[in-house]
């Protein structure tokens, strides 16, 4: 349960909710091949569930909508979201709950299904008033008319836009154009902008839209482009043992902060901070950091 009853949301994290079936194999099944592992675990996933539930944890007033089915993987995932201090604003929809079947071999490589599900039918009808809201963040893991028509709902309604353009696909003219903030790694970046300097590519994607680019680089740390200027913060060192849900870590603690009115450079260092802690513990949401633990390695990093 949350400490206390969760604020009235700032923030709206509107995309994806999966659960993750996840299992260890000996090796990744070739075409054909059926490979046996030992067990398998669930967790609660999907990039939109994620940054909703990484925003509350760093102490965002943070409110999910996402599309879920008619089962009992709805109910699990919604008791996640709900454990971490998340209003929920999920809709319910006649198909099954969205799920992503995760095969992690000796080798370490991994091979993931997603069954999108639920996650397909959410629609631009879902969208609620935004009265009360600062921020609301996108990605990509449900329709992209749908993430248009909220990013532009959003927009018009007076709210900074942030999009998490992942899974990488292209972006089209009038979405790019709706978004303040946008977010990327940097296969995203380079899928997006095509091949040059980071700062150039930054430079060319917000000359589409965003006054602000952020690009995550993993161990490196992030960097952003804003007002015509390269920030960088650098990596902070922690000994990395999973680094499933950084990406989205860092997406929720930047969500909670600026909405919260920090400046984007202490924004940044935060995200960085706090998915850093992330990738200390293994799975996505259960390895999420709470405020204090990111304000006290903040403090430890910068004292
Ligand atoms: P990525 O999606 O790999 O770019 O990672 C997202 C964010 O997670 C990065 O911007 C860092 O803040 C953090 N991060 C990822 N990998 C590491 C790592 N090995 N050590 C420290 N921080 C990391």
């Amino acid at each position: 349960m949350a400490d206390s009853p969760p604020a009235a949301p700032r923030v709206l994290v509107a995309g994806s909710a999966n659960l993750d079936f996840l299992t260890r194999v000996p090796h990744l099944p070739a075409p054909g091949e059926t490979v046996l592992g030992p067990e398998y675990v669930t967790a609660p996933g999907g990039k939109g569930a994620n940054q909703a539930v990484a925003c509350a944890r760093a102490g965002g007033a943070v409110a999910f909508l996402g599309a879920l089915g008619p089962d009992p993987f709805a109910a699990s995932l919604l008791a996640s979201l709900r454990q971490s201090g998340v209003h929920d604003w999920t809709v319910r929809v006649p198909v099954p709950t969205g799920a992503a079947f995760i095969s992690v071999s000796e080798a370490g490589e991994n091979s993931i299904t997603v069954a999108s599900g639920a996650n397909a039918h959410l629609t631009p009808e879902h969208l609620p008033g935004l009265r009360g809201l600062t921020h609301l963040a996108l990605q990509l893991e449900v329709p992209l008319p749908t993430v248009g028509a909220y990013a532009r709902a959003a927009k018009e309604a007076g709210l900074e836009v942030v999009l998490n353009a992942a899974p990488a696909a292209p972006l089209p003219a009038d979405l790019l154009a709706a978004v303040d903030l946008l977010m990327v790694n940097e296969g995203e970046l380079t899928a997006l902008a095509g091949p040059g300097e980071p700062a150039d590519q930054l430079a060319a994607l917000s000359a589409r839209g965003p006054h602000t680019v952020i690009v995550t680089l993993g161990a490196r740390g992030a960097g952003a482009w804003h007002a015509g200027e390269l920030l960088r913060v650098p990596g902070h060192p922690v000994r990395a043992l999973d680094t499933t849900g950084a990406g989205d870590t860092f997406a929720g603690v930047l969500l909670a902060a600026l909405s919260e009115g920090k400046s984007l450079g202490a924004a940044l260092r935060r995200a960085n901070v706090g998915a850093a802690l992330a990738c200390t513990r293994p799975g996505a949401q259960p390895s999420m950091p709470a405020r204090a633990e990111i304000e006290a390695a903040l403090g430890a990093s910068e004292g």
